[in-house]
């Protein structure tokens, strides 16, 4: 029997670990052919087998999505190989904590070029692939799922630029999915609470200190799970927004 998403093929923006790679697999055992995107090249391509020897089919494309020219080329290379692109997850992100005051603004600089223009990037070279796949189907319906956060929801201090990119990204989701509801492509945005991934480990052993072993300590984390599901529904049903939350964190 064909599963959902046979025919379709995906990419995932941050597939080499985290939310990402447990996206792609789900993906694939849903019958998509999926379009690995990160700058880790050997850990997409360790997934990529790993994806192939279970039946599914994958492609590891290298590329740095704060780059345009590396964004839209992955982009490119998705459906130069394929034909088609149904769905967009952009998953990528960088967190960031700390105070403003003395902050490193580089350190803000790389969180707006990945978690902000690389969405935007891969968004714009991705819609024209996904406009026609909506009209041509095989689903008639195409996707794009943020990755938010709760962060793009609530603000806490040493969140600060972290928080202003998620809220960003959650403006800019409501605003696309008002623009292309009618043509059937979906767009919507799945703000995690806690997850259990390597996002934490770029930050620094004070940052650890403080506030994320602590907050660790206290709350079972989630697993990569939901977008599959906001993916598989029929064409009618859009999940605008998904609020997953480990049930006992605040
Ligand atoms: P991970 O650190 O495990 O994954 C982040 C992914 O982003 C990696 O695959 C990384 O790949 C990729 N990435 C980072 N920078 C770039 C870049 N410039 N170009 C291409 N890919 C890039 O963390 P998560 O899985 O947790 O994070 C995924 C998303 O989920 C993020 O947007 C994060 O903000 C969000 N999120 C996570 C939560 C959590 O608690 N973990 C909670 C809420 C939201 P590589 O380094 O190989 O390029």
């Amino acid at each position: 029997m064909a599963s959902k998403l046979t025919g379709t093929v995906a990419l995932v923006t941050g597939a080499s670990s985290g939310i990402g790679a447990d996206t792609a697999r789900q993906l694939a055992d849903q019958g998509a052919t999926v379009a690995l995107v990160a700058r880790r090249k050997d850990r997409l391509q360790t997934l990529t087998a790993e994806i192939i020897e279970a039946a599914g089919t994958a492609l590891a494309v290298e590329a740095d999505i704060s780059d345009r020219d590396q964004a839209e080329a992955a982009v490119r290379q998705t459906v130069e190989r394929f034909g088609r692109l149904d769905i967009l997850v952009n998953n990528a992100g960088l967190m960031l904590l700390g105070p403003v005051v003395g902050a490193d603004p580089q350190e803000w600089e790389r969180m707006i070029a990945v978690n902000v223009q690389g969405l935007l990037h891969t968004t714009h070279a991705a819609l024209p692939h996904l406009l026609k796949a909506a009209e041509e189907g095989p689903r008639r319906v195409a996707d794009i799922i943020n990755v938010s956060s709760i962060a793009g929801r609530k603000a806490w201090a040493n969140y600060g630029v972290y928080n202003l990119t998620k809220f960003g990204v959650n403006g800019f989701t409501e605003s696309l999915r008002q623009e292309l509801a009618d043509r059937h492509v979906r767009v919507g945005v799945l703000e995690p609470g806690a997850v259990d991934t390597e996002l934490n480990s770029h930050n620094n052993d004070t940052i650890h200190a403080e506030i994320l072993d602590p907050f660790n300590e206290q709350h079972e984390r989630l697993v990569p799970a939901d977008i599959a599901d906001m993916v598989t529904r029929p064409r009618h049903t859009a999940i605008a927004e998904l609020w997953v939350m480990p049930t006992d964190q605040a």
